[in-house]
């Protein structure tokens, strides 16, 4: 029977004891781990949130019914003990904190009795994920996932400190708020008092954000939840945690030199990493031209280079009709690996293809100067060491190729760059590269919309020199926007924003939108535009991402309490769910069939 806490108090958590404390009388609290029956001895395994804690029942001690007591226990009870620090009498345990030490107990009371649990309650479980989730709640006292909360909640508040020391408001943003069309799929909540109309989640702060510095408060930041309504990929999650910040009379600078002491601070005071200041700094175009991606992972080189000009009026007509149709040619220089069997590279042309290249070329240099290759043959012996010496190739290389769209070749070869590091060895796991990318353009042709898209969000900043060309040339200018990169991926991003209602107009002109739809959609910001706007600026982290690379947790999951899977459900709550037919008729919803909706 559960007994309760009455005329107790805990004292201590398991691992705030220590030899320290030989001869103390303490009260601890927790879970069974494990209990073991030694004939008139019966140990057992405490464990809170702090560790593990050797608890010894022995009849002298705890008495006759008390030692029953004890063996009655079972993985997963919750139990309080009474009883004294003492040295172990038995072997001592290396491995744990509390490992010379135990409590000999002279009370024992069972707070609350544990079903079987349907996976062990251990590190490093190797329970399916599916059972896990389902049964979080018992997931989330395994020590690994305790271990990455903990640190979360550091993270979280070494942010809070650091950002008030610097002298930031944290002020809150609606959950409930208006949709706009621009950026990811909304998730939307029926309004009951306006029949028809709904709110949406937010994708972040945004606009309210930008309000606030039209309203005086010069310095924003909130930790919040933000929501997005996209298919999930690995490291993605419905919703989601920003560390998010706003500061007005600023430019690029002062946001990159506020942000680098914060990293510097949390890494350091979170898990005593030294982030050397100030960080690197590459336009994106040089991050795409030097590794195919807007996040690069410079922890290795295998760096791209682009050979357009060499192959130029080469024999091999894959080559020249890509550089005819306005893309390029590029390659990479696998060092050492003209061994790589040709099943292996064949591997390598598939995983091409699943990034969208039409196939890979690739230049094998032999050690004794001949080629082994998918397309020596279309070119003279003079091209081919021409091609080699732009790629720096040496006798043993492998030397691969992509010929296409920029977009495409940057896409395959810098999936291609990650994927052969990876295969290879090459990443130093325990090394943080930080790194700025900045200048990125402002906008993004869609293929599928047939215009312009922003490529940061529609408040960002053109670069000054370059806004003159919007008409002309919008592709070619560049945005006030910056994205700070750890490790090969996006910890956060931000941007220098519009603060004047012209050049406001205009952006949204160029994305499509009618003076008349701007105004529907943006006129609170509009509107506060009209009344005295001051310079302003921000960025935002994604918390959950920043902690997961603190952790090296393999998933997001693994620093999120209560996470959804990849079809944004949660396993255990069974959300999402229907709901009651006097709830739909409140908010005046009728479901239609699925058939129906399909038609
Ligand atoms: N609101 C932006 C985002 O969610 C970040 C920013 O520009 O501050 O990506």
């Amino acid at each position: 029977m559960a007994e309760s806490m009455k005329g107790l108090k805990r004292t201590h958590r398991c691992t705030e004891v220590s030899s320290a404390n030989i001869g103390e009388q303490v009260t601890v609290m927790g879970w069974v781990q494990k209990r073991r029956n030694l004939g008139s001895l019966i140990f057992v395994d405490l464990r809170d949130r702090s560790g593990l804690l050797q608890i010894v029942f022995d009849e002298n001690n705890v008495g006759k019914d008390g030692f029953e007591k004890a063996g009655t226990l079972r993985n997963e009870y919750v139990i309080a003990v009474e009883g004294k620090i003492a040295k172990r009498s038995a072997a001592i345990n290396e491995n744990l904190k509390t490992g010379d030490i135990e409590v000999i107990a002279f009370s024992l009371r069972i707070l609350s009795e544990s079903d079987t649990p349907p996976f062990p309650i251990e590190e490093n479980s190797q329970t399916k994920d599916d059972l896990r989730l389902k049964y979080r709640y018992l997931d989330l006292r395994r020590p690994d996932l305790q271990r990455n909360l903990v640190l979360r909640s550091k993270v979280a508040f070494l942010m809070r400190n650091f950002m008030v020391k610097e002298g930031f408001l944290e002020i809150e943003t609606p959950m409930l708020t208006k949709s706009t069309p621009e950026g990811a799929r909304d998730y939307l909540v029926p309004s009951r008092v306006h029949p028809g109309s709904f709110y949406a989640l937010p994708q972040s702060p945004q606009l309210f954000k930008q309000l606030l510095m039209c309203s005086g408060y010069d310095r924003y930041f909130q930790i919040t939840k933000c929501f997005r309504d996209e298919d999930l990929r690995a490291d993605r999650q419905p919703e989601f945690t920003q560390a998010d910040m706003e500061l007005s009379f600023v430019d690029v600078d002062d946001v990159i030199d506020v942000n680098e002491r914060l990293l510097q601070y949390v890494f350091k005071e979170a898990i005593s990493v030294d982030v050397k200041l100030p960080l690197p700094r590459m336009t994106w175009q040089e991050a795409m031209d030097r590794y195919g991606s807007d996040k690069p992972d410079t922890r290795f080189g295998m760096e791209l280079r682009d050979v357009s000009e060499t192959v130029k009026g080469c024999g091999f007509s894959v080559f020249t009709s890509a550089l005819e149709q306005g893309g390029s040619v590029r390659g990479i220089n696998v060092k050492g690996q003209v061994v790589m069997p040709r099943k292996k590279i064949d591997k390598l042309v598939e995983f091409a293809k699943g990034y969208g290249a039409k196939g890979l070329a690739y230049l094998g240099v032999n050690e004794d100067g001949t080629y082994k290759s998918s397309f020596a043959k279309f070119m003279t012996e003079e091209e081919l060491k021409a091609l080699v010496q732009s790629m720096q190739g040496e006798p043993g290389d492998l030397l691969l190729f992509a010929a296409d769209r920029n977009k495409i070749v940057w896409e395959v070869l810098g999936a291609l760059r990650i994927h052969l590091a990876k295969e290879a060895g090459l990443i130093d796991e325990n090394q943080y590269n930080f790194l700025w990318v900045t200048d990125f353009p402002l906008l993004e042709w869609s293929d599928e919309e047939n215009r312009y898209m922003a490529m940061h969000h529609p408040f960002t900043m053109p670069v000054e020199e370059d806004w003159e060309r919007i008409d002309s040339d919008p592709g070619s200018v560049r945005a006030k926007a910056y994205d700070i990169v750890l490790n090969g991926t996006e910890l956060g991003g931000g941007s220098v924003r519009i603060h004047q209602n012209d050049i406001q107009e205009k952006m949204l002109e160029v994305l499509g939108f009618t003076k008349e739809r701007a105004w529907e959609q943006f006129g609170f910001l509009l509107g506060a535009f009209q009344y005295g706007v001051p310079p302003h600026a921000g960025l935002a982290y994604g918390l959950d991402r920043l902690v997961m690379h603190m952790v090296h947790a393999e998933s997001i999951r693994d620093v999120i309490a209560f996470p959804k899977v990849k079809d944004a459900s949660c396993l255990m709550s069974e959300a999402p769910n229907t709901v009651e037919e006097k709830q739909l008729e409140e908010l005046g919803i009728q479901i239609r069939p699925k058939e129906e909706t399909d038609a």
